[in-house]
């Protein structure tokens, strides 16, 4: 099969646009040199083996159209369905709480007899939209509260020699073999082998599986790929374009510099990589930024060489360093960098925008923790040595309510960029980031 290192994963849990923005993104997506892309459609399908649990943003026929223009540009879509946990989005659901592994929100129980049937019929109503493709990703990452149930914990104290693996590898293994059986290949995330220090059995999978060993921090590939290839099933990379971090409450965009890091690690390693676009932490969580907010790093995770002569990356690096200190003064100079930057087409363009908002937020994250943590010091100061009313005024009420202007200011142009863009939860986004004010 003919692989390629320029595999994109875009998560559509987090903030998705409309069918024809998706398209338009295609474009950029394959002009940056893109060839294949998962998509991970999460809640975000009406599926019809999952009543009630779905919160659709696109239609079947809008994936249909998305894939038919994906492969008029001669990129492949490929599906990730995730077979054990990350199904809050699902097992939230009172209907579906019977499926829950120990009593978990996010994970399946392998041995419940429902759950096996469950995931095949969806991954079969999956396929009903993708019937040409030759991969299928099937998630299994992060199933942390494995033999939880009374069930499971019993099959594991049996198993002597695989524990509490045998039964992940049992459900995963069943699954593989199943999409197999379909003429597909599949991939998993790889790190429930490295967390249970067992990478020793991922051979067990079938052979056609592929080990996709993500790190999104740092610059790329630990000592787990020799361990995972030991196992003698093809091991893939995965970076982060997007993903958590540390301030990602508070923030409208990503630390470039750490991405950039992560992404070109990744891209010198000498695997197929898989570059993932989160949407938000798990299903439970905030959203991340737009993929507006990561264009730099698009470009920079498909070809290297051409983000080595981007005109944006002096600038990139500017603010990879001022971010961790957010000094006001610095984050001003890069506002006004970031609207001088080129745009080489309406993707950059919007791209610029959102660095510009993006930076504005962080302007007024820091100067909101300057005005109320400075005025919470000052109250007590004053109840030791007196108090100036004058300058009390000038530090800490005016530039509240100057700040109260300008994030008005910003949620207004942030809407509108939203809107502007067919993007979909502006108002979730838009009250979680105005809500670290109040
Ligand atoms: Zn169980």
């Amino acid at each position: 099969m003919n692989n390629n290192k320029n595999w994109l994963h875009l998560d559509f849990k987090g903030i998705v646009p409309s069918e024809p923005k998706i398209r338009e993104w295609l474009d950029f997506f394959h002009k940056c040199g893109y060839e294949r892309v998962i998509f991970e459609y999460d809640c975000r399908v009406q599926w019809d083996c999952w009543p009630d649990a779905s919160d659709p943003r696109l239609t079947k026929d809008e994936i249909r159209r998305i894939a038919a223009h994906a492969a008029a540009l001669g990129m492949e879509v490929i599906p990730l369905v995730q077979i054990h946990g990350h199904l809050d989005w699902i097992l939230k659901h009172e209907r579906y709480a019977y499926l829950r592994e120990g009593g978990f929100v996010n994970e399946l129980c392998p041995q419940h007899p429902d759950a096996k049937p469950m995931i095949k019929a969806w991954i079969d109503e999956v396929l009903e939209l993708h019937p040409d493709i030759h991969y299928i990703h099937l998630g299994a990452d992060e199933t942390w509260h494995l033999c939880s149930c009374e069930k499971c914990r019993e099959i594991a104290a049996r198993d002597t020699e695989r524990g509490k693996i045998g039964v992940y590898l049992d459900h995963v293994g069943d699954i593989c073999r199943y999409v197999i059986g379909k003429g597909l290949r599949p991939m998993i995330w790889a790190d429930m082998f490295c967390s249970e220090n067992r990478t020793d059995l991922a051979g067990e999978l079938p052979p056609e599986t592929i080990l996709v060993n993500w790190q999104y921090a740092g610059d790329g590939p630990t000592e787990t790929t020799a361990r995972l290839k030991a196992s003698g099933l093809e091991v893939y990379g995965a970076s982060a374009i997007q993903c958590a971090w540390y301030e990602h409450w508070w923030c409208a965009m990503n630390n470039p510099g750490d991405r950039l890091v992560n992404v070109l690690g990744w891209n010198r390693s000498g695997l197929n990589v898989i570059h993932t676009t989160w949407g938000r932490p798990g299903n439970l969580w905030n959203l991340y930024p737009s993929w507006f907010g990561s264009v730099g790093v698009f470009i920079a995770a498909a070809a290297p060489e051409r983000w080595q002569d981007h005109p944006w990356r002096p600038f990139f690096e500017e603010v990879s360093k001022a971010l961790p200190r957010s000094w006001p003064h610095e984050l001003e100079k890069l506002i006004d960098g970031a609207k001088a930057l080129p745009a080489a087409d309406r993707i950059e363009e919007e791209g610029r925008k959102w660095l510009e908002l993006g930076l504005r937020y962080q302007l007024m994250v820091k100067n909101y923790l300057g005005v109320e943590l400075g005025r919470k010091c000052m109250d007590v100061t004053q109840a030791y040595i007196g108090r100036d009313p004058a300058s009390y005024h000038k530090y800490y009420i005016e530039p509240q309510e100057k700040l109260e202007r300008e994030l008005e200011e910003w949620c207004g142009e942030m809407t509108a960029f939203f809107r502007r863009n067919e993007l979909s939860d502006s108002e979730e986004f838009v009250a979680e980031k105005r809500a670290i004010f109040s």
